[in-house]
């Protein structure tokens, strides 16, 4: 499985990473970046839940 996000669409809200902090991380330019791919519930659930749809996830 891949997880991919795009940074030119991030603005950084930090909704992925309050919602999975195992998975996402903020990184030093404010976007985030996957860091595990191992919950995939979660990430499914930050990516529906992201407002601007800037995760996507392969299976
Ligand atoms: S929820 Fe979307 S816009 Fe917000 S930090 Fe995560 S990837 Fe970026």
């Amino acid at each position: 499985m891949q997880v991919y996000i795009d940074h030119n669409k991030c603005i950084g809200c930090g909704r992925c990473t309050e919602l999975c902090p195992q998975s996402f991380k903020l990184n030093e330019n404010g976007k985030s970046q996957v860091i595990s791919t191992e919950e995939i519930m979660c990430i499914k659930k930050a990516s529906d839940q992201c407002p601007i749809e800037a995760i996507w996830v392969d299976e």
